[in-house]
């Protein structure tokens, strides 16, 4: 009997362990299905979706899977021996692959391609953004057939404190005027035998409104942010003329469909700094779109971990880098980074060319002027997004830091336009495939300083010098290129990017 009875006891226990673990794996991985990176994933495949059409999904494909990597040859230290090894693992010098292709490239003819490429990709734009209002006005106005056209936020914040006081009204009211009232809506009626007050119901109904408006409210300005009618100010694309590869820049990749996973890692050399730096290509090319010229003063105003700046150092063109970030923490990697590539030769000491400077990129001031500034903008890190979890901007609770970035972005670049010398450039770039973050943002800024400081800047269309990087990266065209910037797009055949690079010359 004991026998059986224990028998019982632990089948049972197995049974319930069981049930136990299968709910807690069903949990888990529930929550995983919901949590950040799908979150992001929802959102890029509605929103890239409707932007990229049939180029999104193999995007996605490429953004899922490990990215890949170029080595900038570390001019500090076994150059020579590095770039020789490489060579003989298959790798190929950048600036002589873009050279061939140059050779290979057709006549371009940036206006009229500018042209048909902006007027198509606007559309899209728009029609994404108005199906997003009308979801968004069909999630406020949920029974109402007189849904306005156009979101008027003043409107519907009336409509919300209007509600908000018929609510009072009634919390004030006796249980018998409440019924008597009640085809305002029946489902609010409040049996005494519940017992549930009115006050507590009135309590309840505008907490969880006013949450769902706070985050609706910003959704509407993220996009507000892509407004490509509205060009009352002076706007000139030009072709760029002084692009070139910097003479000491030696980078090395391996061609598109080739194996990636030739690269070793960066060892220590000689000098005791390790030998490349191994970073997107994209990156590089932020870098090389400055056009540094010898004796530069350069500020990166959102710097860490500092890989564009140290790219910029080994041109050895500039004569002073100032990095700046507002978080400290990141700022001290930049340090490291550097520590761990720069060392100082004779006089040419690297602390005394590099300035580390921890302030919000908005408030920057220097009173010389720079020659080149470099705004690498926190944005959705579309590529991070999708796949970590950790520090993710679609968390809920960094909902209205993700929906102000193009604004953050925004007032960034008006800030640089105002600290570069005229006649000098700002590369503006981010890792999104985002246009609100990116032309969004660019005309959003353009107009803003033009109408504060009447600064005007020339955007600088890149297209013919950066198509010779057609055979190491791809770069968005027909319809989804951007009309003032490069977008880099991340494809299976060579995984980097997303990027987002354009560049401007400040002439007023
Ligand atoms: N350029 C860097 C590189 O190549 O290694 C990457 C920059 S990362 C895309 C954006 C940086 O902007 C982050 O390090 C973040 O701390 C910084 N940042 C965010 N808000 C900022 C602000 N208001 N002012 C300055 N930096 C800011």
């Amino acid at each position: 009997m004991f026998n059986i009875l224990k028998e019982n006891i632990s089948s049972r226990s197995f049974f319930i362990l069981q049930a136990r673990f299968k709910t807690k794996t069903h949990w888990a991985k529930l929550r995983k299905k919901t949590g950040p990176k799908y979150k992001a994933l929802n959102h890029f495949d509605d929103f890239y979706g409707s932007v990229f059409g049939e180029q999104w999904p193999p995007m996605k494909e490429a953004l899922l899977r490990k990215s890949k990597y170029v080595a900038v040859i570390n001019n500090y230290g076994d150059e020579e021996e590095t770039m020789k090894y490489l060579s003989n693992r298959g790798a190929h010098c950048l600036r002589d692959l873009m050279k061939i292709q140059q050779t290979f490239s057709n006549e371009y003819t940036p206006e009229t391609e500018s042209d048909v490429q902006s007027k198509s990709h606007t559309s899209i734009i728009d029609n994404y953004i108005s199906r997003l209002q009308n979801d968004e006005v069909s999630g406020v106005y949920p029974q109402s057939n007189n849904v306005p056209e156009k979101i008027d936020l003043s409107n519907n914040i009336d409509k919300i404190i209007e509600n908000k006081k018929d609510k009072e009204m009634v919390a004030n009211r006796t249980l018998d005027e409440a019924l008597d009232n009640a085809e305002i809506d029946q489902s609010r009626i409040i049996e005494p035998s519940m017992g549930i007050n009115s006050e507590v119901l009135y309590q309840y109904i505008p907490a969880t409104k006013l949450k769902g408006l706070d985050d609706w409210v910003p959704e509407s300005l993220h996009y507000s942010y892509y407004n490509s009618k509205d060009k009352d100010f002076p706007l000139i694309i030009e072709p760029e003329t002084e692009f070139s590869f910097p003479e000491h820049l030696k980078v090395y990749t391996y061609e598109m469909n080739s194996d990636w996973s030739m690269f070793p890692e960066p060892k220590r050399s000689q000098t005791g700094v390790f030998n490349y730096y191994p970073m997107d290509c994209s990156s590089v090319v932020a870098v090389l779109a400055l056009c540094l010229s010898p004796g530069d003063r350069l500020l990166d105003l959102c710097s860490a971990p500092g890989g564009k700046a140290l790219v910029a150092l080994q041109t050895l063109l500039p004569d002073v880098v100032v990095c700046n970030d507002v978080s400290i923490s990141r700022s001290n990697r930049t340090e490291a980074v550097f520590r761990d590539y720069l060392i100082d030769f004779g006089n040419n000491k690297w602390r005394e060319r590099v300035v580390l400077s921890r302030v919000d990129g908005r408030n920057f001031t220097d009173d010389q002027g720079f020659d080149k500034v470099l705004v690498d903008v926190p944005c959705t890190t579309d590529r991070h997004s999708v796949n970590e979890d950790e520090n993710n901007i679609f968390r809920p609770d960094r909902v209205k830091e993700r929906l102000r970035i193009p604004e953050l972005q925004t007032q960034l670049l008006v800030n640089a336009l105002k600290l570069v010398r005229v006649g000098g450039a700002v590369v503006y770039s981010t890792c999104s495939l985002s246009p609100v973050q990116n032309d969004g943002v660019l005309h959003a800024a353009l107009k803003h300083a033009f109408e504060t400081y009447q600064i005007v800047a020339v955007v600088k269309d890149l297209s013919s010098p950066l198509r010779s990087l057609s055979s190491t990266l791809q770069l968005a065209s027909g319809a989804a290129k951007p009309r003032y910037g490069q977008l880099v797009l991340p494809s299976t055949a060579a995984n980097f990017g997303p990027a987002y690079i354009a560049r401007l010359v400040r002439v007023k």
